[in-house]
């Protein structure tokens, strides 16, 4: 019986086009964005979040091993028990550092540290009421269901939306606006400035996520909400190790008072095993290359320039926005699956189709990203790849959303 409604799922996923399969790459450290697929062809990848190729950086990655040498694999257990070590708070301290927050808190992971921090909060405040952006990210989703408290959900990135929202709601009941810096899938970047401006107003607390922004953006690459200066503004900066920085986990910084409470009532910090040291250090050195060198920041702003400009010589329509994620609209789960294969197969391009559940149904898309390693060459070969596969498949010019 079991197998039965297992394969159904699965054949309704495949029949809506939206099946997704793994496909085996192995990265090249010392040569990214290079990687060897499984007939050891030279691969180009298109589409990692490592937006600055902090995971193979020559230092981090040489930090890790001292680390792993000197503490072993994993951390030992959880951090109230077994898994602290003095690298996590090292790097702790280098995050509050960076965001410029009294203290910060590391988590497993960004996804984790959205759904701890967001269910924690209502048992902090049993009388909150959140008000989330539409867009938000699953994590984000998942930690305000969890908290089981009432949530109002507003328009993205609207501002009129939220306020009308917020007005309902008398201002002695605790709020909290939730919201990201950068948009993931369609790298839009929010009104920071507006929604903190309403959250003053309207007496509520903000996060923000950052998991698209830190590392690239900002002063020593504290986040989009720096570079606009409101950073000391949002009471909970929310980010990730994992993308720009290159390793794994997410962290919150905020007041020493909010990180104690969270720290002492949420789930999914108190009941699981701590990050590994190597990862912590190798994190660590990795936000400490990015405070202080702009290097792979302008080099990756510049190739983001030079591939949007490439772009629209070649008439390929993406989605535009003021960040570094290229989304091409495709609309369609089966024609975008297609293009990935055909891309991969005839162009050695790594390009994953991205489908719903990730996007709405109707704006399946390719979400072009590219490092500070990508060469003029990548490029061009990249937009004679697209150019191609679009002609075959009968793409004419693909629409924004
Ligand atoms: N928040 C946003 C907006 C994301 O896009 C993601 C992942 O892509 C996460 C949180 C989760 O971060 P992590 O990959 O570190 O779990």
């Amino acid at each position: 019986m079991y197998a039965q409604i297992f394969e159904h799922q699965i054949k309704v996923i495949k029949s809506e086009g939206r099946y997704r399969e793994f496909v085996p790459i192995l990265r090249v450290a010392e040569n990214l964005p290079y990687a060897i697929d499984r007939n050891n062809r030279i691969i180009t990848l298109w589409c990692i979040n490592d937006y600055l190729g902090m995971s193979c950086h020559k230092n981090v990655i040489s930090v890790a091993k001292d680390a792993l040498h000197a503490s072993g694999v994993g951390s030992g257990g959880t951090r109230n028990i077994g898994g602290n070590n003095k690298i996590l708070l090292e790097l702790e301290n280098n995050l509050a550092d960076l965001h410029d927050k009294e203290k910060a808190l590391v988590f497993t992971s960004g996804y984790v540290s959205n759904d701890a921090t967001l269910t924690s909060m209502s048992k902090i405040m049993p009388n909150m009421i959140y008000f989330s952006d539409e867009m938000n990210h699953a994590s984000i989703i998942n930690g305000i269901r969890n908290a089981q408290v009432p949530k109002y959900v507003y328009k993205h990135n609207d501002i009129a939306s939220l306020e009308s929202l917020l007005r309902q709601v008398p201002l002695d009941i605790p709020k909290m606006i939730v919201f990201e810096s950068v948009y993931s899938m369609d790298g839009l970047i929010s009104p920071i400035n507006q929604i903190v401006s309403l959250a003053k107003r309207y007496n509520a607390l903000t996060y923000i996520d950052e998991v698209h922004s830190v590392g690239l953006y900002g002063n020593r690459g504290a986040g989009i909400a720096n570079s606009m200066g409101v950073a000391n503004d949002i009471d909970i900066i929310q980010g990730t190790l994992a993308k720009a920085y290159g390793a794994i986990g997410g962290y919150i910084a905020s007041t020493n008072l909010l990180i104690d409470v969270v720290r002492s009532t949420a789930p999914g910090f108190i009941f699981t095993t701590s990050l590994p040291p190597m990862i912590a250090a190798a994190a660590n050195a990795s936000i400490q290359h990015l405070k202080t060198s702009e290097v792979e920041r302008l080099r990756h702003q510049n190739r983001v320039t030079i591939l949007k400009n490439a772009l629209d010589k070649a008439n390929i329509k993406y989605f535009k926005n003021n960040s570094h994620i290229i989304p091409i609209i495709i609309g369609d789960p089966i024609l975008t699956k297609t293009i990935s294969e055909k891309l991969f197969k005839e162009h050695s391009i790594y390009l994953q189709h991205i489908n719903y559940p990730t996007v709405s149904r109707g704006s399946e898309r390719l979400r072009i990203t590219i490092t500070p390693y990508h060469t003029d060459k990548m490029i061009a070969d990249l937009i004679c790849a697209l150019q191609s596969v679009f002609t075959e498949l009968g793409i004419q010019s693909v629409e924004a959303a």
